[in-house]
């Protein structure tokens, strides 16, 4: 799962909805490295059709998504893992996170893009 020299990603992503994967997409063209952990429960997951995006009205949320992650892996310093993140402790410049199935993961820096639903200690 680490796409890292020394086992610390430069920055975590927690939450891939539009926040999150936007950030991704910056990042990964700044070449850092970053993983982005998700749950995949998007608030607008009963939802059928999203408007108002330009380019992308009436699109569903899992279509946006999917293009939004297919462009996102042309950056090969960003990578995905569909999980939950359970806690997070640690300071700026070393933080650890305790994920589901007793995984953890080390980062430099955190981000948080977990919409209105995130839950983490
Ligand atoms: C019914 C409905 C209809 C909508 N229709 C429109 C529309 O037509 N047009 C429009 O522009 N906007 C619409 N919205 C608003 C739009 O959905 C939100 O603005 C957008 O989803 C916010 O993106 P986000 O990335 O902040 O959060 P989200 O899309 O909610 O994504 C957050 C992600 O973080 C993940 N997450 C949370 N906690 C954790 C954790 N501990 N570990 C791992 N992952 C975690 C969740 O599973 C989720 O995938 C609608 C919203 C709703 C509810």
């Amino acid at each position: 799962m680490q796409n890292t020299a020394n086992g610390k990603y430069d920055v975590v992503i927690v939450g891939g909805g539009p926040a999150g994967l936007h950030a991704a997409l910056v990042l990964g063209r700044s070449r850092r490295s970053v993983l982005v952990i998700d749950e995949e429960l998007p608030r607008n997951r009963v939802t059928r059709e999203s408007h108002g995006f330009l380019t992308r009205d009436g699109i569903t949320p899992a279509e946006f998504r999917r293009i939004a992650k297919e462009q996102i892996l042309k950056y090969p310093s960003v990578t995905f893992q569909t999980t939950k993140v359970v806690s997070a402790t640690g300071h700026d410049g070393n933080f650890l996170l305790h994920l589901e199935e007793d995984m953890i993961v080390y980062t430099r820096k955190l981000l948080f893009a977990t919409g209105d639903e995130g839950r983490i200690t």
